[in-house]
């Protein structure tokens, strides 16, 4: 925990805010900033610690493209707030405009890249397709096996590691209150709309609440009797020794995806390689997740154990209890080591640069996934004052600042930077 952001007795709670974000990941912490820096009071509550969950645990690529189109003109946004948060940060968070590529290694992989270029025109993007000899000039190689690819220059990316807490450094220093050890309970309503939060160590009066809670929005918004067709997946990756430089552009193949460290290691992981933990609600949700688990049904292994009864499992609290959030501080599940042995194996034999390097840590993280891989940012109807903001769907780090900045303007009804209509909360209605 960051010692300037631990709850203690000499660092008690206020009693009252504007504004209460639940949440310190990527998106909870862009709602703070942008707040504060509005002047509204704003107090965080995270659980665990800032970033301890999948925001500090992502690959790091900041990228428009390949993006639904639906998330385009946020993104856009997104990337614009991602350069100027950088500039007023005196650390280095390894923001680099370095690109993003996904090679193909077959024609017809090229042509879905081609597909999405063609949809993608009207938001004229610097994003081309690539022949084989401009891939082989990129990674510096004679004769690579990939037959072409899609390469966005202005894609960016950053550790996200250092780049989450450091913008919550940016965002208490504009005045927001931050406060890791901290579980949000429940809510409480006064008159129809929100009234309080309840925490771990006691209750904050407020106007509006944004809920940036990750994998645990879900079982936090039923045990108000919310309903939410979120549920969650288990991701691995890997960090490596240090190795020569490939690109500076983010590499995207089947077999293995990688982004050069700052200190000059690879992050090195599978995109769509996951691991299902079977839970109460993925009942309750199946309907509305058939076509996306029949799409990835390949990548996914489907597991049913002990997770079933697991904290995102069944549960139900009132604000004087202990809750799931308290038992898991920091959601940290294992790593696939037989994944993650293969994906190096297939970086290997992509790429000579990576020839000598060893694995210098492995990590797994809880992804919180919608049924349309699109995030949930909008009020929830049945509770004025109440603002959802998850189900990033695993490219919400990149999204994240964006995110953060729509749900503060609808959290204090500010004119919104790009139409929330995609994002609604109410467009599952029916499904649950
Ligand atoms: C392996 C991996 C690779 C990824 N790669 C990329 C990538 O390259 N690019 C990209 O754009 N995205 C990527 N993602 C996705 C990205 O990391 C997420 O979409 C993004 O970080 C989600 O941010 P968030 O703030 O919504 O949630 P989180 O980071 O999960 O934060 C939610 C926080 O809320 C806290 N919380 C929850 N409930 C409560 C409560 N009741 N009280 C207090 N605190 C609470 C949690 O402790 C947690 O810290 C990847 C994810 C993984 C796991």
């Amino acid at each position: 925990m960051t010692p300037a952001f631990a709850h203690s007795p000499e660092r008690p709670l206020p009693k009252r805010a504007g504004v209460v974000v639940i949440g310190g990941g990527v998106a909870g912490v862009a709602s703070a900033l942008t707040l504060a820096e509005w002047g509204v009071p704003v107090v965080l509550c995270e659980k665990g610690r800032i970033a301890g969950e999948q925001s500090s645990r992502n690959w790091g690529w900041i990228r428009k493209q390949g993006r639904d189109l639906r998330e385009l003109p946020l993104m856009i946004e997104s990337q614009q707030f991602w350069h100027r948060i950088d500039a007023q940060l005196e650390t280095d968070i390894g923001l680099r405009a370095g690109g993003s590529t996904y090679l193909a290694e077959s024609e017809a992989e090229l042509a879905r890249h081609a597909a999405w270029l063609e949809e993608a025109k009207d938001f004229q993007l610097d994003t081309r397709l690539l022949n084989r000899g401009d891939v082989n000039a990129l990674l510096g190689q004679s004769d690579s096996r990939f037959v072409g690819g899609l390469h966005t220059p202005s894609d960016i990316y950053a550790e996200p590691a250092l780049a989450v807490p450091a913008m919550a450094r940016l965002a208490a220093a504009a005045g927001a209150e931050i406060f890791e050890g901290t579980a949000v309970r429940t809510l409480e309503t006064a008159a129809g709309r929100i009234a309080a939060v309840v925490t771990e160590h006691g209750a904050i009066a407020c106007e509006a609440v944004v809920l940036a809670g990750g994998v645990w929005s879900r079982p936090f918004l039923e045990n108000l009797g919310l309903a939410l067709p979120q549920l969650a997946v288990q991701s691995s990756a890997q960090r490596t020794t240090p190795a020569p430089l490939i690109s500076d552009s983010t590499l995207g193949a089947s077999g293995a995806a990688l982004r050069r460290r700052l200190d000059g290691g690879y992050t090195v992981a599978r995109a769509g390689a996951a691991r299902f933990d079977i839970v109460p609600a993925a009942f309750t949700h199946f309907r509305a997740f058939t076509p996306i688990l029949k799409a990835r049904l390949r990548m996914l292994k489907l597991r049913l154990g002990r997770s079933y009864f697991g904290p995102l499992g069944r549960h139900r609290w009132q604000g004087d209890q202990v809750t799931p959030f308290e038992a898991v501080r920091v959601f940290d599940p294992a790593p696939d080591h037989r994944l993650l042995d293969d994906v190096l194996q297939a970086a290997k034999s992509l790429y000579p640069q990576l020839a000598e390097v060893k694995v210098a840590e492995r990590w797994g993280g809880m992804i919180d996934v919608m049924p349309d891989e699109i995030p949930v940012i909008g009020p929830a109807p049945s509770l004025p004052g109440l603002v959802i903001a998850t189900g990033l769907s695993g490219h919400g780090f990149g999204l994240g600042p964006g995110v953060g900045h729509l749900a503060a303007q609808l959290a204090v009804g500010r004119p919104t930077l790009v139409d929330p209509a995609p994002f609604r909360y109410d467009r599952f209605t029916g499904t649950a």
